[in-house]
């Protein structure tokens, strides 16, 4: 694909047969040789001041992502690693072998102007002048030597450049490098990112182009609740280096355990030292644990560790778990993918040591305690670590994570639908969305423990089950939420069922939904319901007085001069939502048989579950996390504790509960026992109480049954009811 116009310029009045042999190396195929052994035969590096041939065995894990630059199975390379790991000398090595032994066009990109200039400055016109066999092969003759650009005998053309759409949009590269990656725009001027951009310049090389990216982390978490699927999963980030690696073969850097012998990824994370201890101390007694046998090793044995480590990459073939087998870049079975991908963690890297490493983190956190900065820490986890980096305040302590709470559930399997025979009264929260109401029910025991029993939507428009309701818009699209005053609920352990004490609507949303509410109310009122029914109203901000209060919508809205007709007959139970959560988030961490504690039923699945993880806890209160779209679990758990905190459930003495939360017949939404015969038309009597909350079930209590009698479910018990009682 060499053309005439990728020789370097004539000299003035050249002798024909200089000139031819100048151009002659172009000709010349490809040495045989790899892109390593081309550094070290051509290539000297600075070490301590001290120009010397470039050696392997000081960044082993180099050699492979070096080598594979050449590589003609692969269009290009994500490299992800810490900054002192050499990853950069990896670029170098690139040039001094495309120079050297493959001649062709080939494109460095810094991320500015200014960091190309001191990049040629500092790494590229040192390089060249220091190493002999490159030095011979610099072009001599006007421009053949610039900042931005340099011609080399044998036909290559090397430009520094930086990533704007002219640069990344105009020539065709055989051979294109970027470094420090994650600092380049996300899209370059509104035209794309730029690893495309890249790709598309070697596209006319075929086979023999190739793009190769390098750089620390840098972009923020799209999902700081993600786990990972395979052993080699990256977690989703913005842009980035990491943004490619998953789509590449996924190389992790291996060493064998020294006490072992099994393999396994060094990692900062793998690194044991004593927290307590100041962050110098902290360093010096760092050591790296295998996770196989659990022994310790120190720093001392890293270099000869990464002399025996290995990439090992994701394959196409999976073991009995349906996880990717590991595998070595030549087994054949790597991943299909034409990009090669490699993420090294800190602990591995050549020029930084454990100690460092340590030092570093350990400072950062005592930064960020005395100041709640967390800039450091971002710093030791990207560019020292080469991780991504959690914030802080996503693993915050007044929060929950899916797996705390899957290991909560674990044994707790009364089915969907039922209330734990420890229930004495029911909560509803309904979450109003543009086409369904997403309805929770939370059970109430004694001393404030609950647990979620039930999960539903209503979407059918009511009298017509082929349309789907729009809460924001039509009014009488609220019916639906009717049948909640009548819906019951099992208690597991005999015949007794619950309906609900009380139930709250959200009434977030746009449209009409606040006029909707109001009428809603209304009508429940006219009805005798309205001391069951709430409408509520969240309120951020962690200094309110009270946690929930009612108050008329008016007065929240009113305008000096404007006196609008509002709702003036109507109080909204308005919620303090960040205190809630906080207390939400502690009965969610809280163990069983603590006061408030909550339980977590095996039924809510992972999807559930994640919602409770939605919101991060800052400062200032609870916001979503990037990445989280739905919080309906946690939004339920908030108006079930407004409920219960506005009805007195706090405030109940155990010894003498009131009569909604009384194990009784006294108690208007318990049903003792089932009917015998036919259950009872829900219909009948429904306005015959209108005091509100003490609405009454219509149908027969016949005994109070202790708590204590339990029935095995049978004939009236709670399995054969539900399909002719839950609406
Ligand atoms: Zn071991």
């Amino acid at each position: 694909m060499r053309t005439l116009d990728s020789f370097e310029p004539l000299p003035p009045y050249a002798d024909p047969r200089v000139a031819l042999k100048h151009a002659l190396p172009a000709f010349r195929p490809a040495e045989k040789i790899s892109v390593t052994k081309a550094a070290e035969k051509y290539m000297r590096v600075n070490v301590s001041g001290q120009w010397q041939p470039f050696r392997r065995d000081v960044t082993p894990y180099m050699v492979e992502p070096t080598d594979m630059i050449a590589s003609r199975s692969y269009r290009g390379m994500a490299f992800c690693g810490p900054s002192q790991s050499g990853k950069t000398q990896m670029l170098q090595s690139a040039l001094a072998y495309t120079i050297a032994a493959d001649p062709g066009r080939v494109a460095l990109f810094q991320m500015t102007r200014e960091a190309a200039a001191e990049f040629e400055r500092n790494k590229i016109s040192p390089m060249v002048r220091n190493s002999a066999e490159l030095r011979e092969r610099q072009a001599q003759g006007r421009g053949a030597d610039n900042i931005y650009q340099k011609l080399f005998k044998g036909g290559t053309q090397l430009t520094l450049d930086w990533p704007t759409i002219t640069k990344l949009s105009s020539a065709t590269m055989r051979l294109v490098l970027a470094t420090d990656f994650d600092h380049f725009p996300e899209s370059i001027d509104g035209e794309g990112d730029a690893y495309s951009l890249m790709r598309a310049r070697t596209r006319t090389f075929l086979s023999r182009g190739m793009v190769v990216v390098e750089s620390s982390p840098g972009a923020p978490l799209k999902d700081e609740s993600w786990r990972p699927q395979t052993p080699h999963d990256c977690p989703p980030v913005e842009y980035g280096v990491l943004s490619l690696y998953p789509h590449g073969t996924r190389g992790r850097w291996y060493w064998p355990c020294p006490t072992c012998g099994e393999q396994f990824e060094p990692s900062f994370k793998r690194l044991r030292y004593p927290e307590s201890a100041d962050p110098m101390e902290a360093g010096e007694a760092a050591q790296m644990v295998c996770p196989h046998c659990r022994q310790a090793f120190g720093h001392d044995l890293k270099r000869e560790l990464n002399g025996a480590g290995r990439w090992l990459h994701e394959s196409a073939e999976f073991d009995a778990d349906g996880q990717p087998l590991l595998v070595p870049i030549d087994s054949g079975t790597v991943r299909r993918t034409d990009m090669l991908s490699y993420w090294l963690d800190g602990a591995a890297a050549a020029f930084s040591s454990w100690r460092e490493l340590v030092t570093q983190y350990r400072q950062a956190v005592l930064t960020f305690e005395a100041t709640g900065d967390e800039e450091k820490l971002k710093t030791a986890a990207n560019t020292g670590q080469a991780q991504p980096y959690f914030p802080r305040s996503a693993v915050s302590e007044l929060e929950v994570t899916v797996q705390g709470l899957r290991d909560k559930a674990r044994g707790m399997d009364l089915p969907k639908g039922v209330a734990p025979s420890w229930a004495r009264y029911l909560t509803v929260s309904i979450d109003t969305q543009g086409t369904r109401f997403d309805v929770g029910v939370t059970a109430w025991g004694e001393n404030g423990r609950h647990q979620p029993i039930d999960r539903f939507d209503l979407f059918h428009a009511p009298g017509d089950p082929s349309r789907v309701i729009k809460p924001f818009e039509v009014a009488e699209d609220w019916a639906v939420l009717e049948q909640l005053e009548t819906q019951s609920w099992p208690v597991a352990g005999g015949d007794a069922r619950l309906s609900a004490v009380a139930l709250a609507i959200d009434m977030h949303g746009g449209g009409a939904t606040t006029d909707n509410a109001y009428r809603f109310f209304r009508a429940r009122r006219r009805a005798g319901q309205g001391g069951r029914w709430y409408l509520t109203r969240g309120e951020g901000g962690l200094n309110r007085p009270d946690r929930v209060w009612l108050k008329a919508p008016e007065s929240v809205s009113q305008k000096a001069n404007k006196r609008r007709r509002v709702a003036k007959d109507i109080s909204i139970l308005f919620m303090a939502t960040d205190r809630l959560k906080d207390a939400v988030m502690a009965s969610l961490r809280a163990d069983d048989g603590m006061i408030n504690a909550c339980v977590i039923p095996e039924w809510m699945g992972n999807d559930h579950l994640t919602e409770f993880t939605a919101e991060r806890r800052g400062e200032k209160g609870w916001a979503k996390r990037p990445g989280m779209v739905r919080n309906e679990s946690l939004d339920h758990l908030v108006q079930a504790r407004a409920l219960h905190i506005i009805k007195g459930g706090e405030k109940i003495d155990w010894s003498h509960p009131l009569p909604w939360a009384e194990w009784s017949e006294a108690n208007p939404y318990l049903m003792l026992a089932a009917p015998e015969e036919d259950p009872p038309d829900a219909d009948v009597d429904q306005d015959a109480d209108s005091a509100p909350g003490t609405a009454r079930q219509p149908m027969a209590r016949p005994v109070a049954a202790p708590m204590s009698a339990r029935s095995a479910p049978g004939r009236g018990g709670w399995i054969q009811n539900r399909g002719r009682w839950l609406t």
